[in-house]
């Protein structure tokens, strides 16, 4: 199989091909379809696997495919929310949508503790499609106001284990309750413990479920 096989638009395939990517990792052919579709998601994964790519690669596809519904101030909302536990896996998951997502118009942002606010604040005003961001800050932001989780249309945990392991099964069910009930949600784990499992079985509905 190749990426040409997958029905990505052409723009995104353009950035693939000049990323040197010419066959798609086992977690990206069967992930891309699943995600295209609509679907939910379980992957068990682990990184190096090309995960990121599997997931971001038909994110973009589906948010570029519709123009976003501006809010009242003509601003984009948030379409998609991606979740990691630490600050360098959400610098490096939003790099990647940059990189794939680079003959796209759909901006994107990465968000995380221990920087300014307002620099985060500024650039939410002026409309962020995809946000990578790690728990605590997005929490920071939605208790103040400055982020509106209103119109997700995509949820994805990434190493969802890890963020188990660091504590923030209470910011994640946070972040849960305050996305829309109808979205498409991803959740990409290398393990599966019980509470991984029941995380699982509370966000996603009748998931596909991928193990490579
Ligand atoms: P990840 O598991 O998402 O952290 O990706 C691991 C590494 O594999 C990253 O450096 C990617 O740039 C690279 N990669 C992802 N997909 C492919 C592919 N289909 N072919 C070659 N390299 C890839």
């Amino acid at each position: 199989m190749t990426f040409d096989d997958l029905g990505l638009a052409q723009p995104i395939l353009r950035a693939v091909h000049e990323s040197g990517y010419t066959t798609p990792t086992p977690i990206q052919s069967q992930a891309i379809p699943a995600v295209m579709a609509g679907g939910d998601l379980l992957a068990g994964a682990q990184t190096g696997t090309g995960k990121t790519a599997g997931f971001t690669l038909p994110i973009l596809h589906k948010l570029a495919a519709v123009d976003a519904k501006r809010d009242h101030h003509g601003r984009v909302p948030v379409r998609c929310l991606i979740l990691t536990p630490t600050r360098e896996l959400a610098a490096q998951v939003e790099e990647s949508v940059r990189t794939y997502g680079r003959f796209l118009k759909l901006s994107s942002m990465a968000m995380f503790g221990g920087v300014g606010m307002q620099p985060q604040i500024d650039k939410l005003r002026r409309g962020v499609d995809i946000l990578v961001a790690t728990p605590g800050r997005l929490l920071d932001h939605h208790q103040q106001r400055t982020l509106d989780l209103s119109k997700v249309e995509i949820l994805v945990l990434d190493e969802a284990d890890r963020m188990l392991d660091m504590g923030f099964i209470h910011d994640i069910k946070k972040v849960l309750a305050v996305v829309p009930k109808d979205k498409q949600s991803l959740l990409f784990s290398a393990t599966f413990s019980d509470e991984i499992k029941a995380l699982a079985d509370k966000l996603l509905n009748k998931p596909q479920v991928i193990e490579v």
